[in-house]
């Protein structure tokens, strides 16, 4: 088969060319033993936009191997610093220089507008790539007193070798420059899975790894169904750590089969069940505001992100006006084909994901929650499942799926602490007060990875973030995100002790 495609998009009047085989020593290449294939599938039209190569287990180990190669000769402890932070700078101006492109490929394959990807999603990659080139020559370890005349000791934070690199479809971009971004900043080697679902922009991004002149075998990338490439990852003996984005269930398997084959490190990040509190001295009109961009993500743009069990909890004086206002702002909000200028947000990814969603809420309005807003299905082509809003919702209940907002009511602040960590998750939390004492008080009692005050679901490349219980292990970005990819190696040093023999 052909290892190119070509998109033609006629509402954007051009071709699209994407690579279509698996990247491996910077070349595309066919499977070494299978025929599978992975069909890319646009949710606003329900057409297949491209086929890509399926990588069976035979090209995980062969892509491996190079990944391994790589770290033991052009990149690892064999590359300084300096010229790991140029190279990471360079692919960072490329990505900028095709940044309209990659958006209009992402939303085709991912459904969200192509001014979020762009905007959004691309422009923090971006920041993310150039914050970790920033890092690659500040990668320091301490020196340590041991014996002032006799004895030292230091640390050297090495690289940890070849990385696994799972991720999911809701931020195809974004979760592959969080994950490549800090690996190779400390230099280690990579070989990607991308969901199944959204192939196409991590194929593209592989051509910009090649042209920004990264070593052959320094980022692989291998689509695959998960059961199988992301199975073999998971268990090969000669990868020293996966960093895995997506549902607990998958995590799960993943630090099993981590645990079987060679204890590789692991870190994962989550599902989350993710409250928002609204207090009496909220700005409520802020509150609702911030509710909406929050929940743009929530309701508006694909229907999943990381804090997508969003359940907002809204103190009882206030909850008619702040509902009236709520429902007005995402009233206001085009949910639309991603091409389009005017989208504020597009169909969910898939028709799997669709047909769950749409479960969830016949599932929700049959246990007695009631749709204040959307809950109808639409009669037209394309996975779209229009913002919906649940009010009347108890904890139980299992609407809380897709982009659809629950809403409860809560009477005290020790009330909505103790609903908000009544979760086996702990991925986000986040509360609106304008009152200092009660803002201390509540994002203090939260158990959550992150607590946003007055704001929802924003991240920055230099601030951690990760799960608590059920939501993840380990932190990507900020400095935090360093350590998962590095090891520590403690040398002793004696320059003057002599042992006298026997002791
Ligand atoms: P998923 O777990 O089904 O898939 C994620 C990735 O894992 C895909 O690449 C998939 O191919 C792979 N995979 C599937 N089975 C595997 C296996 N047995 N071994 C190894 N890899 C396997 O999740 P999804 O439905 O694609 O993604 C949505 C989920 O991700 C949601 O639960 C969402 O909450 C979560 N998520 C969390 C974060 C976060 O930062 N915590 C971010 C994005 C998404």
């Amino acid at each position: 088969m052909s290892l190119t495609a070509q998109i033609h998009v006629p509402r954007l009047n051009k071709t699209l060319t994407v690579p279509t085989g698996l990247f491996i020593n910077n070349e595309f290449v066919p499977s070494v033993d299978s025929k599978e294939l992975i069909h890319a599938i646009n949710p606003a039209t329900e057409e297949v936009l491209a086929s890509v190569v399926a990588a069976s287990p035979k090209d995980i180990d062969v892509a491996v191997a190079a990944a391994r190669h790589a770290f033991k000769t052009t990149w690892g402890k064999n590359v300084t610093g300096f010229e790991r932070s140029r190279l990471i700078n360079k692919l960072a101006d490329l990505i900028e220089r095709d940044a309209q492109e990659l958006a209009e490929l992402e939303s085709l394959n991912n459904g969200k507008p192509v001014k979020v990807a762009r905007d959004f999603d691309i422009g923090d990659s971006i920041q993310c790539l150039r914050y970790y080139a920033g890092w690659a020559d500040k990668i320091i370890g301490q020196s340590l007193e041991v014996d002032n005349k006799s004895k030292i000791a230091f640390t050297r934070h090495d690289p940890i070798g070849v990385c696994g690199q799972i991720i999911p479809w809701n931020y195809p971009i974004n979760m592959w420059s969080w994950k490549v971004a800090p690996a190779l900043a400390v230099g280690c080697t990579i070989v990607m899975k991308p969901s199944e679902l959204t192939p196409l922009t991590a194929l593209k991004l592989s051509e910009l790894v090649k042209e920004a002149g990264f070593p052959p075998g320094v980022v692989n990338t291998v689509p695959s169904l998960g059961p199988v490439g992301g199975a073999a990852l998971s268990s090969h003996p000669d990868v020293d750590k996966v960093a895995f984005t997506g549902s607990t269930i998958t995590g799960r398997k993943i630090m099993e089969a981590a645990a079987k084959s060679n204890l590789k490190k692991v870190s994962l990040e989550l599902g989350g069940k993710s409250p928002h509190l609204i207090f009496e001295s909220a700005d409520l009109e802020q509150g609702a505001f911030t509710s909406v961009l929050a929940n743009k993500h929530v309701l508006l743009r694909v229907g999943l992100i990381p804090n997508w069990d969003t359940v907002a909890g809204i103190l009882n004086t206030i909850y008619d006006k702040f509902l009236e206002i709520l429902v007005s702002k995402v009233k206001a909000t085009v949910v639309g084909d991603g091409l389009e200028e005017a989208s504020g947000g597009g169909p969910v990814v898939s028709k799997g994901q669709y047909d769950r969603v749409w479960g969830y809420i016949e599932s929700g309005k049959a246990e007695g929650a009631v749709a204040i807003l959307g809950g109808e299905k639409r009669n037209s082509k394309g996975y779209y499942v229009d913002p919906t809003i649940f009010t009347n919702i108890k904890p139980d209940m299992r609407i809380i799926f897709g982009p659809v907002l629950s809403v409860g009511v809560f009477n005290t602040e020790d009330e909505a602490i103790a609903l908000a960590n009544d979760t086996s998750y702990g991925l986000g939390a986040g509360l609106h007060s304008n009152d200092a004492n009660q803002c201390m008080r509540v994002s203090s009692a939260l158990e959550a990875g992150t607590v946003w005050v007055n704001q929802y679901n924003l991240l920055n490349n230099n601030v951690p973030f990760g799960g608590k219980k059920q939501s993840g292990i380990g932190r990507e970005l900020g400095s935090y995100a360093l350590e998962e990819y590095t090891s520590v190696k403690a040398v002793h040093w004696n320059f003057g002790e002599k042992l006298d023999w026997p002791l």
